[in-house]
C-alpha cells in the first residue's frame, strides 16, 4: 500500500507529560514513527499548504500553534510550552495576553505539550494524510499515511491528546469538498476521537463512527458516550460505540459489524479510518486485549466495504511491537 510521511514529523519531541499525577516520559514519542517507517517504504508527503487545514481549524488556533512556542521562551520560559488553566464553562473570544492563557484557551488538556519544532511536525503529519488523499483521487484503492503527531483528539481550535491539527477531519472535509463524498470516518483507535466528532457533530456531509474504550473509565472522558449521536443538520451522523476494558477480539467483533453496517447504510462512497493501535493486549497506556492478528481480521472486514479509503494513523504506544502491528493492519486490506 502506498505510504507517505515526512521526517520534520520526527521534530516535534516533548520532553514529558503528566500523567496520573506524576511526570513520566512523554508517550507520544518520535521513535512510534521511526519504527514504523523502518518497515515501510514511505513516499516523501507533497505540500499541499494551509488551505485544506484551514477548511478544518479556526485561523487563529492555527497562529497559535505556530507562535506559542515563541511567545514561551519570550515569556522567560525553558522547554516545553504547557498550560495550568483551563476555562471549564465556556470560552469566548477574550484578547488574551499571557502565552498561559492562550495554551489554556487553546486546549482541553495537560498532556500536549507544545515543544520547539511542534508546528512544522504537525503540519507535515497533515501534508502527509493530505498526500495520501491525493493518491486516492487519483485512483489508487487505499492509501495510508504515517500521521504523526496523531490528530483526533483536536477539535477546530483546541489541541489534546498528544493531537495539533486534525489529519483524518482535514481529508474528510478535503474528500467532500472534492466531490469523494458521502464520505464516512471510521475510528478504531483505543480512545474516543472527540476532536474528530467535534468537528463533524452538526455536519450532515460526514458519518463519524467510533468503537474506542468506555470513556466511564477512560481518557477522554467527557465525550464518546453512546448517547452522543449528532446534533442539527448532523443529528444521526455520529455513532459511539464505547467497550469496557478488558475487550479482546469476541468483543470487538461485533462492533466492528456494526459500525461497518451503520456506514454502509449511510451510503458512505468514501472511507477515512483512523487507526490506532493502542488497542494492543500489551500497550503500556490502554486496556483492551487485540493481539498482533487481529488487526489483520479488522482491515478485512473494513475492505470488505469496498470503498476507496485513507487511513491514517493515530495512537499505539508499545513501541516494540508498533511496525509489527500496523504492517499486520495495512496487510488485511489485501
Ligand atoms: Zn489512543
Amino acid at each position: 500500500m502506498r505510504t507517505f510521511s515526512d521526517d520534520r514529523q520526527l521534530l516535534h519531541a516533548p520532553e514529558r507529560e503528566l500523567h496520573n499525577g506524576e511526570w513520566v516520559p512523554y508517550a507520544e514519542c518520535p521513535s512510534r514513527m521511526a519504527s514504523i517507517a523502518a518497515r515501510c517504504a514511505a513516499e516523501p508527503a507533497a505540500d499541499f499548504g494551509l488551505e485544506p487545514i484551514l477548511a478544518v481549524h479556526d485561523a487563529a488556533y492555527v497562529e497559535f500553534l505556530r507562535s506559542a512556542h515563541d511567545e514561551w521562551l519570550a515569556a522567560g520560559r525553558a522547554g516545553d510550552a504547557i498550560g495550568y488553566a483551563f476555562p471549564v464553562v465556556r470560552r469566548r473570544a477574550l484578547d488574551l495576553q499571557r502565552i498561559d492563557a492562550k495554551i489554556g484557551q487553546f486546549s482541553f488538556d495537560a498532556s500536549t505539550p507544545i515543544a520547539q519544532h511542534t508546528w512544522q511536525s504537525a503540519y507535515w503529519s497533515a501534508q502527509s494524510a493530505l498526500s495520501a488523499l491525493d493518491a486516492v483521487a487519483g485512483g489508487e484503492p487505499r492509501a495510508f499515511a504515517l500521521c504523526r503527531p496523531p490528530g483526533h483528539h483536536a477539535g477546530a481550535d483546541y489541541m489534546g491528546g498528544y493531537c495539533y491539527l486534525n489529519n483524518a477531519a482535514i481529508v474528510a472535509r478535503r474528500a467532500s469538498a472534492m466531490g469523494l463524498g458521502p464520505v464516512a470516518i471510521l475510528d478504531v483507535d483505543y480512545h474516543h476521537g472527540n476532536g474528530t466528532q467535534d468537528i463533524f457533530y452538526a455536519d450532515g456531509d460526514v458519518f463519524f463512527a467510533s468503537i474506542h474504550a468506555d470513556p466511564v473509565t477512560d481518557y477522554p472522558f467527557f465525550w464518546g458516550h453512546a448517547d452522543e449521536t449528532g446534533e442539527g443538520e448532523g443529528a444521526g451522523s455520529t455513532l459511539n460505540l464505547p467497550l469496557p476494558r478488558g475487550t479482546g477480539w469476541a468483543g470487538y467483533e461485533p462492533a466492528l459489524g456494526r459500525a461497518l453496517e451503520a456506514i454502509a447504510h449511510w451510503g458512505a462512497k468514501f472511507l477515512v479510518v483512523s487507526f490506532g493501535a493502542d488497542t494492543f493486549a500489551d500497550d503500556p497506556i490502554s486496556h483492551f486485549r487485540l493481539v498482533t492478528a487481529d488487526y489483520r481480521r479488522i482491515a478485512e472486514r473494513i475492505a470488505g466495504l469496498g470503498l476507496p479509503t485513507v487511513i491514517a494513523m493515530e495512537g499505539g504506544y508499545a513501541v516494540d511491537a508498533l511496525a509489527a502491528n500496523v504492517e499486520e493492519f495495512l496487510g488485511g486490506f489485501g
